[in-house]
C-alpha cells in the first residue's frame, strides 16, 4: 500500500520548522499575496527560501498556496509572484482560479499545480478536467464521504488527491462564503476572513435599533452557523484504504505548539497503520487524547461518514484551550515560551508523540552563559530544567502545562 504524506501548515518561518521537526511529509505555506490566510503572517520570499531550504533539506516538500480568486488586475502581481517564487524550486503551487492554473501552467510549467479545496471539487468528472489542465493533484471538498473520495480515485487512479483531515471547517461550502465580505468589509477569498460564522447572532426590529432580540435554542443562546472542527484520526485507515495520497492538516493561523502535536499524531497514526493496524487501534485513544490538549472547537468527522452527525456547534463559539506551551527542548537546553516555576506539574511532548508526567524540581537560568539557581524561569530565558525522575529528554521535544482557563473566544 502506498504510504500518504502527512502534510502541516506554515504559518510562518518557525512553525514550517516545527511541522519539518515533528514529521510532516510536506508543508504549505504563502506569501503575502494571493493565498487564503492573510493573518497567518506569510512568507517574503526571503523566508521563502530559508524555509524551502530547510524543508528540502530534510526530505519534505513544500507547496505554495496561491489560492486567491484573482480579478482582472491582479495579474501582473500574479505573474511576478511566480516568476520569484519558481526560482526557488518549490514542489508545488496550490491554486484556484483558473486564470492563476494557466498563469502557472506557462511561467512555470516544471512545477507541479495542485487544485485547491476552495474550487470545490466533489466529483471524478471535474478531477478529469482539472487533469486535463495539468494539474497534478486535487485537494476534495471537504463535503465529500469516504465512499465519494474512494470511487474518485478509483475513476482517475493516476490523479493525487488530497484530503482535510484536522482543523476548522467553513459552514459554507468549502468556504464559498460572503458573511465576512458583507459584515466586516473583509473579503474570505481574499484570505481576509472575520469569521463572521462564529459570532453570536440576535433578531433587531426595524423600528426599535438598540433592542436585541436573542435567538435562543437553548441557554447559551445560538451560533447557528458555528461549525465543529474535523478531527479525521478514529477513520483515518479507511481514508488510506480509499486511496487518499495526501492527508492536510488544516490551522496556518495557529501556534506552532498545534502544529508540532497535530503533526506528530497524524505522522504516528500513518505510520501505525502502515505497519500494524492493531497497534493503530489499541494506540488511538492515546493519540485521541493528545490531540484535545491543542486549541480547538468540539471534534467532529464532517462528512467523511455521511454527514449526519450535528456538525455546528451551539453552546459557544470559544477555542477550548486547557495547555500551555512552556518551552522547546534544543541543544540540551530549555528555550521558554512562558513561564515555568519549580514545583508546576508538566508534560514532556516528545516528536514521537510520546508524554511524560513529571515535577519541576529544580531551575537553573542562563545568566551570561551560566547556570544560575532560580525558583522560575521567564519567557525568552534558556534553563535547565530537572524532574522529579530521570528521563532522556529528546531534541525539540515540548514542555506544557495543563491549565484549566475560561476559553477563548475567537
Ligand atoms: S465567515 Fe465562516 S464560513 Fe464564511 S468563509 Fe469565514 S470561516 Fe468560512
Amino acid at each position: 500500500m502506498r504510504k500518504p504524506e502527512v502534510l502541516s501548515p506554515a504559518g510562518n518561518l518557525e512553525k514550517l520548522k516545527f511541522a519539518v521537526d515533528f514529521g510532516a511529509d510536506a508543508v504549505y505555506l504563502g506569501g503575502k499575496l494571493f493565498n487564503l490566510r492573510a493573518k497567518a503572517g506569510n512568507f517574503t520570499i526571503d523566508e521563502m527560501a530559508e524555509g524551502i531550504d530547510y524543508a528540502h533539506s530534510r526530505g519534505v516538500k513544500v507547496y505554495i498556496t496561491l489560492n486567491a480568486f484573482a480579478r482582472n488586475s491582479d495579474f501582473k502581481a500574479v505573474e511576478e509572484f511566480v516568476d520569484a517564487v519558481k526560482t526557488l524550486s518549490p514542489d508545488a503551487f496550490i491554486v484556484s482560479d483558473l486564470g492563476v492554473l494557466k498563469t502557472v501552467k506557462e511561467r512555470a510549467p516544471e512545477i507541479d499545480v495542485h487544485i485547491s479545496t476552495q474550487a470545490n471539487t466533489t466529483n471524478y468528472r471535474a478531477v478529469e478536467v482539472y487533469k486535463s489542465l495539468g494539474a497534478s493533484r486535487v485537494v476534495l471538498a471537504r463535503e465529500l464521504s469516504i465512499p465519494e473520495i474512494r470511487e474518485i480515485k478509483e475513476r482517475v487512479p493516476d490523479m493525487e488527491l488530497e484530503v482535510f483531515v484536522h482543523g476548522a471547517m467553513c459552514m459554507a461550502y468549502s468556504g464559498r462564503c460572503l458573511l465576512s465580505n458583507y459584515l466586516s468589509h473583509r473579503e474570505s477569498n481574499k484570505g481576509a476572513c472575520s469569521q463572521s460564522c462564529r459570532w453570536k447572532y440576535y433578531v433587531v426590529e426595524e423600528t426599535r435599533p438598540g433592542e436585541f432580540y436573542p435567538i435562543e435554542e437553548d441557554e447559551s443562546g445560538t451560533y447557528i452557523f458555528n461549525s465543529k472542527d474535523l478531527c479525521a484520526l478514529p477513520v483515518l485507515d479507511e481514508l488510506i484504504d480509499a486511496g487518499v495520497d495526501s492527508l492536510k492538516i488544516e490551522g496556518r493561523v495557529k501556534s506552532a505548539y498545534y502544529v508540532a502535536v497535530t503533526t506528530s499524531v497524524y505522522r504516528r497514526a500513518v505510520d501505525l497503520i502502515l505497519s500494524d493496524r492493531e497497534a493503530f487501534r489499541k494506540e488511538l485513544p492515546h493519540l485521541l487524547e493528545e490531540l484535545e490538549k491543542v486549541s480547538h472547537r468540539p471534534y467532529t468527522l464532517g462528512f467523511l461518514k455521511g454527514g449526519n452527525e450535528v456538525l455546528q456547534h451551539y453552546e459557544t463559539s470559544s477555542y477550548i484551550r486547557n495547555y500551555k506551551f512552556l518551552g522547546i527542548f534544543k541543544n540540551g537546553l530549555w528555550q521558554v515560551r512562558n513561564k515555568v516555576r519549580v514545583g508546576d506539574e508538566v508534560e514532556i511532548f516528545t516528536p514521537s508523540a510520546e508524554c511524560l508526567r513529571l515535577k519541576v524540581q529544580g531551575i537553573r537560568v542562563l545568566k551570561k552563559g551560566k547556570p544560575v539557581d532560580s525558583d522560575s524561569a521567564n519567557p525568552n530565558q534558556q534553563a535547565v530544567i530537572s524532574f522529579d525522575r530521570e528521563v532522556e529528554i529528546p531534541e525539540k521535544a515540548i514542555l506544557r502545562r495543563k491549565e484549566v482557563t475560561e476559553p477563548v473566544a475567537v
